[in-house]
């Protein structure tokens, strides 16, 4: 551990197994205040799964724990290290642009819209990063992006584009293309919303097995059941703040809060 690790964790109270920690994230756009101050624990090797309505800011958190936005308050640390801001001290900290890239290429993201590089075969989508962004040697990328590629079910699509595949395919080519640079967290934004029902079980088997091997992730989804039975923690969200945390099984079958029952007896 690095001595900027030890140290915020020290100053932070981070436990010594969190991979992802939130103290009172804040988030505006202008006047829009889209998150007020959310917690989070995602101890390393758990899987944290984040339900809510639409709006609720859910999207914009896991963006803010990628870097993709800057936060307007509160404390972020992955792995030790900070993302943007930390306003509560007496120094403001602000990750700089070189370092920016190295601790985003640590943190995998899978959107609903899988956004593979369509003129690029399976491949090539998988080795580009590791090649480009870690330098790793062509051939060893390739071996290791096979390796990947099994893993997933996709061996038999290695030549192929985007556009020949099934959006559940298209899917897990993202996933391995993510687990290609190795990171330390995976960050899944409604990952199967965008699939035919029938699709989207091979895309949560991935998943589970991703989950079962080890990694750490958070996962935005309205697959309750997967949350149930994946989820070491279920984080209900409403309005920009988190309304209920708990054990998936106890909270889907006990919520506490009015809103989290109302909000699940729409979804399941
Ligand atoms: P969710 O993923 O839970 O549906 P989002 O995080 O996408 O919610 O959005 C939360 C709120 O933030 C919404 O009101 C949305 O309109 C607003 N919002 C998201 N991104 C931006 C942006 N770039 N500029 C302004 N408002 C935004
Ligand atoms: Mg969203």
């Amino acid at each position: 551990m690095s001595n900027v690790k030890a140290e915020n964790r020290v100053r932070f109270g981070v436990p010594a197994d969190a991979m992802v920690f939130a103290r009172g994230v804040r988030k505006s756009y202008g006047q829009l205040e889209v998150l007020k101050g959310v917690d989070i624990d995602v101890p390393a090797g758990s899987v944290a799964c984040i339900i809510g309505p639409s709006g609720s800011g859910k999207s914009t958190f896991l963006r803010c724990i990628n870097h993709l936005e800057k936060l307007t308050g509160g404390i972020l640390l992955v792995d030790g290290e900070f993302v943007g801001y930390d306003l509560r001290g007496d120094r403001l900290y602000e990750v700089k642009d070189d370092e920016l890239c190295q601790r985003r290429a640590e943190i995998g993201m899978l959107f609903q819209s899988f956004n593979l590089f369509s003129h690029m075969t399976v491949m090539e989508n998988v080795i580009e990063a590791p090649t480009q962004v870690r330098r790793v040697p062509v051939d060893r990328a390739k071996a290791e992006a096979e390796v990947l590629l099994a893993r997933v079910g996709l061996s038999d699509k290695i030549d192929r584009y985007p556009r020949e595949l099934s959006g559940g395919q298209q899917q897990r080519v993202a996933i391995a293309r993510a687990m290609a640079m190795k990171p330390k967290v995976l960050l899944f934004d409604e990952p199967t919303s965008a699939l035919d029902p029938e699709l989207v079980g091979e895309v949560l088997q991935v998943m589970r097995d991703l989950a079962g091997s080890g990694m750490t992730m958070v996962v935005v989804t309205h697959e309750i059941g997967f949350a149930r039975e994946i989820g070491d923690q279920l984080i209900f969200m409403d309005g920009g703040a988190i309304v209920e945390r708990g054990n998936p099984r106890e909270m889907i079958a006990n919520p506490q809060s009015p809103r989290t029952r109302e909000f699940l007896s729409r979804v399941l």
